[in-house]
């Protein structure tokens, strides 16, 4: 029975057809053969039966009887039958419900086995695999549609042919016909999977790629009945594979082509990949540097500071950025960026991580270089001492260009003296000037400080050996100590001042274990430069200290034994002068003489003290005495004095009475507003006017004093106040003076926190004026003007 569904209409229908067939037959036979009754009726029964089931028997059953009680058995069409044809008909009757029986069994047992059959199909047919099923002999008894695809080949016509024609593979290497395994199948009863990279050839001649198995269908004896054969291509598989693979192969080429290292983490924060670079960088194994093995290659200080920072950026996800040092294979370690982001997937959740490590050694270096030059210069020029240059200097470099420092200077008897030591390790520091009192430097020495003092050029050792250390040592006790040091590398430079090396800077690097190299002489070269050019100047300073202190003692002494005979005479031509005009006694040209002796020796007198301020300033030792006093009375009393020299007319005062009392030395004041007047005088044409005039502005008290003299030329302004001062023109160089005065003025007004200014025009006079700050106790009281309103 082929067809999938049943119909009960047709199983019935062909219960009666058979049923009514077998009654024609039976009287068409009865006819020329002679009485038969149930023979035909009973396959009819056995036919319903097998072909409907039990129903349809059980109908052909009743069919048959009535057909043969009524028509077929004497007499015929009536029931009223004799005792004979009832035994017939129910033995008829029994026999015909066996049959039905029976058969619906069969019948029953064929249903299942066609739904089995049916089920089969449609597993196989629907299958994402291909499926061809063999008998023992290998030839082909069923192939589902995929498999049909895949070879080629359609069911029909690959039925009952031996199966390597329709499944024939090849090895995908060598393009081999490979053993199928269906013949190992049939040969070894077991299930066989397929060699790998097996190509099927379709029947087109196609070459697809394909994975496999098969399987023994064995009989109820055991007996291998068949074989079924599941393939699948994996070309899209393979693709996506390779797919893959190109790509992570193309991550990993670019990775190990980028300058930098790079590696990704897992979730938890365990490194599991470095690219070559990091490998080559570091000189370390996968082994040594997976998970979190990479704290080994960071320098000591920086671990605790990246191993907190990832596991923080591990624990929220957020960005890692991290500057630290790596150690590379050679033993030195560099400044990097550390830089690491996370991969997330669709869901949010990170994949991975990917980091970077770039040296940034050179730009943190040359940054570093630059703010320490630049420290290096403030802190050196910020003191003229010489021996607080040297430790300045020695304190500077440690640690930041090295771990041990020590400056070494030639003394006046050529011997090398330490000078400075510093150490990164207080202690040490000791310890090493200890160590050079017991071995103090020979200056014969084939290396370092004697060498280079003898050279003027620097020397490097990037890496001090044993050997090195020996050549130098003296004996086995400063062997071992040397040792103890723990010398890696040093720098030797010359101080050299004016062309002449005068010392030796000596850099040591210990602890930090770097190694020097020529970015770090060349900023070494720097330093000792900076320091050379501040030994220079403090000695120079201290030349011209020297020279400033013997100026002084050589003025005082002069202006000492100037003054005494001075003062005697000046009195002693007044006593005369007086006396003569009273009694006519002295000649008018020895008067004369007498005078001008007199004018010199007060010039000389000036003259000195001028000097002797000028110096004081220099020194810093001019220092004002102070106390209260009225600067407008000071500044009348000065005029008053002045009317008596000189004409009365030239020379007015004008000002307010009230007081305007400053703080500060009087005598010194005096000094200031008397050369400020004496200036106006000899700066203006004989009979000119000058005028002081005295007053408050605001919180100060000013004095001016103006003159319609030559006045000043604008060139010359900004310069005038400044020491030795020469007025630009001839004419006026001859009765100028040495251009002191100002100068000392300026910086008596300065010391009284007070401000001098000058308003001058060539030809049409000069204004100076003083402002002096008023004593605290008048600045809240108005000014005078302002009360009587
Ligand atoms: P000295 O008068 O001894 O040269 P000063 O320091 O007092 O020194 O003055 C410096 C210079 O300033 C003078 O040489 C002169 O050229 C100029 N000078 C000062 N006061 C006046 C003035 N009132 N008028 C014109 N020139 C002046």
């Amino acid at each position: 029975m082929r067809h999938a569904l049943r119909s009960p209409v047709r199983e019935y229908g062909v219960a009666l057809c058979a049923v009514l067939a077998a009654l024609l037959l039976t009287l068409v036979v009865r006819a020329t053969l002679g009485p038969i009754y149930f023979p035909l009726l009973l396959a009819a029964v056995m036919f319903s039966a097998w072909y409907g089931g039990l129903g349809p028997g059980l109908l052909a059953t009743a069919l048959a009887t009535l057909a043969s009680g009524y028509i077929l058995l004497p007499p015929s069409y009536s029931l009223n039958l004799n005792r004979e044809a009832l035994v017939q008909l129910a033995t008829f009757v029994l026999a015909a419900l066996f049959i039905s029986s029976v058969s619906e069994a069969g019948h029953r047992a064929q249903a299942a086995l066609r739904d089995q059959g049916e089920r089969l199909r449609v597993t196989l047919a629907s299958i994402g695999d291909a499926v061809i099923v063999s008998d023992a002999a290998g030839g082909v008894t069923f192939m589902n549609q995929i498999a049909e695809d895949l070879t080629g080949w359609g069911q029909a016509d690959a039925h009952g042919r031996p199966l390597d024609q329709v499944f024939r593979i090849i090895s995908e290497q060598e393009h081999r016909p490979v053993e199928s395994p269906v013949a190992r199948v049939l040969r070894e009863g077991v299930v066989a999977g397929l060699a790998n990279h097996t190509l099927l050839i379709s029947r087109g001649g196609e070459e697809i790629p394909i994975d496999d198995s098969a399987a023994p269908i064995r009989d109820e004896q055991g007996q291998v009945a068949g074989v079924v054969l599941v393939f699948r291509a994996i070309a899209e598989r393979r693709r996506a594979e390779e797919a893959l693979r190109a790509s992570e192969q193309r991550a990993r080429a670019l990775a190990d082509a980028m300058p930098q290292a790079v590696w990704t983490a897992r979730p938890t924060g365990e490194i599991d990949h470095y690219n070559q670079r990091w490998y080559d960088y570091t000189g370390a194994t996968p082994e040594q540097t997976m998970g979190w093995g990479w704290q080994a290659a960071l320098h000591p200080d920086d671990v605790q500071r990246c191993v907190d920072g990832w596991a923080e950026s591990v624990r929220t996800g957020a960005p890692y950025e991290i500057e630290y040092r790596w150690r590379r294979a050679d033993g030195t370690y560099r400044w990097h960026l550390g830089r690491a982001l996370p991969v997330r997937g669709g869901d949010g959740r990170i994949v991975f991580w990917v980091g970077t490590g770039t040296d940034i050694d050179d730009q943190r270096r040359a940054a570093d270089q630059q703010r320490f030059l630049v420290s290096a210069g403030t802190l050196l020029a910020g003191t003229l001492d010489y021996t607080t240059t040297m430790e300045r200097m020695a304190q500077l470099a440690v640690p930041a260009v090295a771990d041990w420092c020590t400056v070494d200077m030639l003394d006046e008897q050529g011997v090398l003296q330490l000078l400075a030591i510093s150490h990164v390790d207080p202690d040490k520091a000791r310890w090493a000037r200890e160590l050079r009192e017991r071995y103090p430097i020979d200056l014969a020495a084939p290396a370092g400080a004697p060498q280079v003092l003898r050279t003027g050029r620097p020397e490097i050792y990037p890496e001090i050996s044993d050997a090195l250390l020996e050549a130098v040592a003296h004996d086995a006790e400063e062997l071992r100590l040397l040792q103890a040091v723990g010398y890696r590398s040093a720098m030797v430079l010359p101080l050299q001042v004016r062309g002449r090396a005068i010392g030796a800077l000596t850099l040591v690097a210990t602890e930090s274990g770097r190694r020097y190299g020529p970015e770090d002489l060349a900023l070494a070269e720097e330093l000792a430069a900076r320091a050379a050019i501040a030994i220079d100047n403090a000695q120079l300073y201290r030349e011209a200290q020297e020279a400033i202190r013997a100026r002084d003692q050589f003025l005082s002494i002069a202006s000492h034994e100037l003054k005494t005979p001075l003062t005697s005479l000046m009195g002693y031509v007044d006593l005369l002068w007086r006396r003569a005009s009273r009694d006519g006694s002295l000649a008018e040209r020895d008067l004369r003489a007498l005078r001008i002796a007199g004018e010199q020796a007060g010039r000389l007198n000036r003259l000195v003290g001028a000097l002797l301020d000028l110096s004081r300033i220099e020194s810093g030792q001019l220092s004002i005495e102070r106390g209260a006093l009225d600067l407008g009375a000071l500044a009348r009393r000065l005029v008053e004095e002045g009317q008596q020299m000189i004409d009365q007319h030239a020379l007015a005062f004008d000002g307010t009475d009230e007081p305007l009392v400053v703080v500060g030395d009087e005598l010194r004041l005096e000094q200031v507003l008397q050369n400020l007047i004496q200036n106006a005088i000899k700066y203006s044409p004989s009979g000119g006017q000058v005028s002081v005039r005295a007053e408050r502005r605001d919180d100060t008290a000013c004095v001016s004093v103006r003159d319609h003299g030559i006045g000043i030329p604008a060139t010359a302004l900004p310069r005038l106040f400044s020491r030795f001062y020469r007025a630009p023109n001839a004419e006026e160089q001859q009765i100028s003076g040495m251009g002191i005065g100002l100068f000392v003025v300026k910086e008596i007004v300065h010391l009284h926190g007070g401000e001098i200014t000058v308003d001058s025009h060539e030809g049409h006079g000069s204004l100076f004026t003083v402002c002096l700050p008023l004593a605290s106790g008048l600045r809240d009281i108005p000014a005078a003007k302002e009360r009587s309103r």
